[in-house]
């Protein structure tokens, strides 16, 4: 079988044509010529219409196709220019390829779809090419899936924020939390107002108008722009949050703690403790129980930091929205009287929020608790999966390209991956 009846059934154009394929001299290189079929007529890649050919290329033009057998395919086409009637004389649009891209359309999807499953680097070795190819390959992808997904039917959304790098830059991330339907919808630079404003402006008014759930961290700028463009919404602050804001507190009572029995000249007893008191109690290795344990029975200010952190999971088993309240309440009086400076600070935050907190008991049937966090860690996965160049637009892509279920690109019958 020669290697033009597999392209004529993977990758077919009826106007052109496929003819001798080689070796490139003894390199691990295939070339394979492409032309015109007798008597077609371009394509302008101005207006997209056909027109009479006015000449063709001296030399041919190569597009780098999906590599076979571990050799890099290459196809050969002298490009046509077209005596267009609109545009004047234009170079002709190929099927295989978009404007002077020199990777095939095929190949591009290719590289995308295992940008999925490796770091973008090790798809650039793997199959013969370089980061910038494969950044701009999945850059295509995603583009084109952002250009033909819908935005309809969502009803609810989870607002994030993500660190990126040092020095406090944030990316401002939307997701779709709805329980059958959940991905990123969107990425805006920085945590700013201006930033989520954004998003509801590519949502549109009429889409805004129809969500019914919106959850949120207690960041200010986001609370008011969802008071503002998604009022008839139940607003939720995310019980992820607000754990990871008691977790904070804790962290920062058992750190000065440490240092101040250190200063004194204690035992070290607080010593890599630190997650004995961040995890779940049912999360903890053995090794940590018995340290915990041990931990308990000093009268530190950790230790009541840490009761307090484990009175407030009862908090999320109630079901009634009042009885909640009731509950939050008591919490917060026992946290204020704390001594904790802490522990106060996170206390006075929950009391002025209390009723977007208490949201959570009106919506826990309804949206998915654990997505936005299982979202936000998966985000992160994929900030990895693309290190390389440190640019904002390559962590969208990025994150467009992993969390977006986007379409993609179908004008491909045969998928080579
Ligand atoms: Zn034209």
């Amino acid at each position: 079988m020669e290697l033009k009846v597999a392209l004529n059934r993977c990758h077919r154009f009826p106007s052109f044509v496929y003819q001798k394929s080689s070796f490139q001299d003894d390199e691990d290189i295939v070339n394979i010529e492409v032309r015109a079929r007798r008597g077609s007529r371009p394509i302008c890649s101005g207006c997209n219409r056909r027109g009479p050919t006015y000449d063709t290329a001296q030399a041919p033009r190569s597009f780098q196709f999906v590599p076979l057998w571990g050799y890099i395919v290459f196809l050969w086409y002298f490009m046509r220019r077209v005596d267009c009637r609109r545009c004047g004389v234009t170079v002709e649009r190929v099927p295989w390829a978009d404007g002077k891209n020199r990777t095939c359309n095929a190949f591009r999807l290719f590289l995308a779809r295992w940008a999925r499953r490796l770091s973008w680097s090790e798809v650039a070795d793997i199959f013969c090419t370089n980061w910038g190819v494969v950044y701009r390959a999945i850059s295509w992808v995603v583009a084109w899936g952002l250009a033909h997904r819908s935005l309809d039917g969502i009803e609810a959304i989870g607002v994030d924020e993500i660190a990126v790098w040092k020095g406090h830059k944030y990316l401002t991330v939307v997701y779709q939390i709805d329980q059958e339907a959940r991905r990123l919808l969107w990425v805006g630079r920085e945590r700013t107002e201006e930033s989520l404003r954004g998003f509801f402006a590519a949502l549109g008014t009429a889409r805004a108008k129809l969500l019914r759930f919106v959850a949120s961290d207690m960041w200010k700028p986001y609370l008011t722009v969802i008071a503002e463009l998604a009022s008839q919404a139940v607003h939720v602050l995310d019980r992820y949050h607000i754990v990871a804001k008691v977790n904070k507190a804790i962290d920062e009572v058992r750190a000065s703690e440490a240092r101040e029995l250190a200063g004194r000249g204690y035992q070290p007893i607080l010593k890599r403790t630190r997650w004995c008191f961040l995890k779940r109690q049912e999360n903890l290795t053995p090794g940590q129980t018995e340290k915990l344990a041990d931990i308990l029975q000093y009268d530190l200010r950790t230790v009541r930091a840490y009761l307090l952190k484990e009175a407030l999971h009862a908090f999320w088993e109630y079901t009634s929205p009042w009885w909640a309240g009731w509950y939050l309440d008591q919490w917060c009086t026992r946290a204020l009287r704390s001594r904790l400076e802490p522990m106060k600070k996170v206390a006075r935050t929950l009391r002025s929020h209390r009723d977007l907190i208490l949201n959570w008991f009106v919506a826990k049937k309804e949206i998915s608790c654990g997505t936005v966090e299982g979202m936000n860690t998966n985000a992160k996965l994929a900030i990895r999966k693309a290190r390389g160049f440190r640019t904002y637009e390559v962590l969208e892509t990025a994150l467009y390209h992993e969390l977006g279920h986007l379409p993609e690109p179908d004008f491909l019958t045969h998928r080579f991956c």
